[in-house]
């Protein structure tokens, strides 16, 4: 299937290759301990990226302004690949993106030429000013006010005071976004560096992401002109921000995919070689099916929500935030297995994990990140619940039977019936707590949007194994497994999904009423028998991810 939408394949596997070449120059492993070790932001690399020659920031930008006109699947695939050079990179060229979001979708046509413009002709560096000392997941509770400034009767500028905490280029940016409450509510300004009463704060002493510069920033009587209020319009801040999160979630999943399998990779190439108990830790199954394949399986899982979501939004359903619930499952997953994926990796490194110079110990701390920035992990799992509750509402139930049917055309080999009898189990779980008016506990209510994302993510996985069994995977999509591979992947994902869902929306429907009635309702027995096969499809796994061929003990 040809992508249309965004670059063309060419030029983005030229993109990605170029960026690998000036990663292995700029960045070798030794540098990025040091600047770790340090706590020091590259600048001049972060310069370099968004320079003429490389352009990693044309990607995001429009062709009419002076971009390349990337889509979300490019997007995608950029920045994972960033990541897995380093995420605190990654992070410092995606603030740039990130802070000229509310420009993109809300600015006027010739504040987006000016802005835009400049990030595509000069790299300027941008950063996003939302987060407050007290006001994090809840925006709502900011306090950064801009007061109007009248020549005759005429709002000629604004004045803006308050703080911003955790700004990624807090302290090297030139241009920010800065969220502040205008008269008619939240407003994005645009605030050059030099500012008179702008400064940023020294870096934060950071866990990871030591090669992100981050800081808070303090806006005392800054005067902007109205022309840098976005859209020239107050009041539609919230709205900006919010209509770019299924894009914007799909980006930092990205993140949270590239980091995981880094350091999953590191682990395979680690194993080959060491020799324990008289053979390579890559032949011990009772390693490589804790630590490696159940998180290679995971990761792909999360791809696959990823590359629909991105697909999707490329043909143009992500506007004014129509797929933000997709956008929060595709971020839930993937930066959740990336970082289980990160610990696995330490743990497989053994002792030699613990210690810095294998890199997994630094990528673990750098793609704990994801988790947090962008919308925190228990945020997302209210978002997902909430909109999926209401689908489960709205349609008596209908909408998870209508999914689980759906995949009853997915190919029993690509487990087409076992994500179906994950979905479906999903149905009965929603349908106890509707009944048991159990979403009332907002752990019940969160636990919901956990086995939401696990169910969808089993189907979306289904569907992209089929996919490439037809030979109709998008030519963008990444092409790691063949497509026997994958679908042995998909069965022992959705062979996981299926029991989670079960046994874990049993638990919880238990521990908040008696349970009974879901338990009957559940079909725990097909469930069970769905099992039938697990271990020889993570051998297969083990085999495709190892390269051997598929008779492993
Ligand atoms: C390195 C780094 C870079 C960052 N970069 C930027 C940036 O460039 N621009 C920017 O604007 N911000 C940035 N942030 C801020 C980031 O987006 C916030 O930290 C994040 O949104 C969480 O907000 P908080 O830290 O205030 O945590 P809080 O919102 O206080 O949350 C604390 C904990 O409570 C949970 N929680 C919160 N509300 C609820 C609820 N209603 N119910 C149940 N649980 C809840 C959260 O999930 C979390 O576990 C950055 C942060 C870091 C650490």
């Amino acid at each position: 299937m040809t992508t249309t939408v965004g670059l063309d394949r060419d030029t983005l596997e030229m993109m990605l290759s170029s960026l690998d070449e000036f990663v292995a120059e700029t960045l070798p492993d030794q540098r990025r301990l040091d600047l770790d070790h340090e706590d020091v932001c590259p600048e001049d690399t972060v310069r370099e990226m968004c320079s003429e020659e490389l352009g990693v920031q044309l990607v995001f930008v429009p062709e009419e302004y002076g971009g390349l006109g990337g889509g979300a699947f490019d997007s995608y695939r950029v920045c994972e690949r960033l990541a897995r050079a380093d995420i605190g990179v990654a992070t410092s060229v995606f603030a740039t993106f990130l802070g000229s979001d509310p420009i993109l979708v809300g600015a006027t046509d010739e504040q987006r030429k000016e802005w835009l413009g400049r990030i595509a002709e000069q790299g300027i560096i941008f950063a996003y000013g939302a987060t407050e000392p007290e006001a994090g997941s809840d925006l709502g509770a900011m306090t950064t006010t801009a007061h109007p400034v009248e020549t005759d009767g005429e709002v000629t500028a604004y004045r803006i005071n308050g703080r911003k905490q955790w700004i990624s280029n807090g302290s090297i940016a030139d241009v920010y976004s800065i969220l502040a409450l205008a008269p008619n509510g939240p407003s994005w300004f645009v605030v050059e560096k030099g500012t008179p009463g702008f400064s940023a704060a020294p870096p934060e002493d950071k866990h990871g992401i030591r090669l992100s510069n981050t800081a808070a920033l303090f806006l005392d009587d800054v005067v902007v002109p109205a022309e840098n209020l976005v859209g020239r319009e107050e009041g539609r801040g919230l709205v900006q921000a919010q209509q770019v999160f299924g894009y914007t979630r799909v980006m930092v999943g990205a993140f949270g995919l590239g980091g995981g399998w880094e350091a999953l990779d590191r682990a395979i190439a680690y194993s080959e070689n060491r020799i324990q108990g008289g053979a390579p830790l890559s032949t011990k199954q009772g390693y490589t099916h804790k630590l490696i394949v159940p998180h290679a399986v995971r990761l792909e899982a999360a791809r696959a929500f990823l590359e629909e979501t991105a697909t999707r939004i490329d043909a143009g359903e992500g506007g004014g935030g129509a797929l933000n619930t997709e956008g929060a499952i595709a971020k839930l997953f993937a930066t959740e297995s990336g970082n289980a994926a990160a610990e696995a990796a330490i743990q497989a490194h053994g002792g030699y994990g613990y210690t810095r110079p294998y890199l997994v110990e630094k990528i673990k701390r750098d793609v704990r990140i994801t988790t947090i920035y962008e919308g925190t992990s228990e945020i997302l799992e209210m978002t997902i619940a909430r909109d999926r509750w209401q689908q489960h509402l709205k349609t008596s139930g209908a909408y998870y039977r209508d999914a689980a049917r759906g995949l009853a055309g997915v190919p029993d080999e690509c487990a087409g019936p076992t994500a179906a009898l994950a979905v479906e189990c999903l149905a009965a779980v929603l349908e106890a707590c509707r009944t048991g008016r159990l979403t009332r506990n907002q752990h019940v209510l969160l636990r919901l949007g956990e086995l939401v994302t696990w169910a969808e993510c089993a189907g979306a996985l289904a569907r992209r194994a089929a996919a490439a069994a037809a030979g109709t995977l998008p030519d963008k999509a990444d092409k790691r497994f063949r497509p026997t591979a994958l679908a042995a992947v998909s069965r022992v994902f959705a062979r996981e999904a299926a029991h989670k869902v079960a046994e874990e929306g049993l638990r919880w429907v238990a521990g908040a009423s008696s349970g009974a009635d879901l338990a009957a309702a559940l079909p725990l027995d097909r469930v069970r028998a769905a099992q039938s096969g697990l271990l020889a499809d993570m051998n297969q796994v083990a085999d495709a991810l190892y390269r051997r061929e598929a008779t492993s003990s």
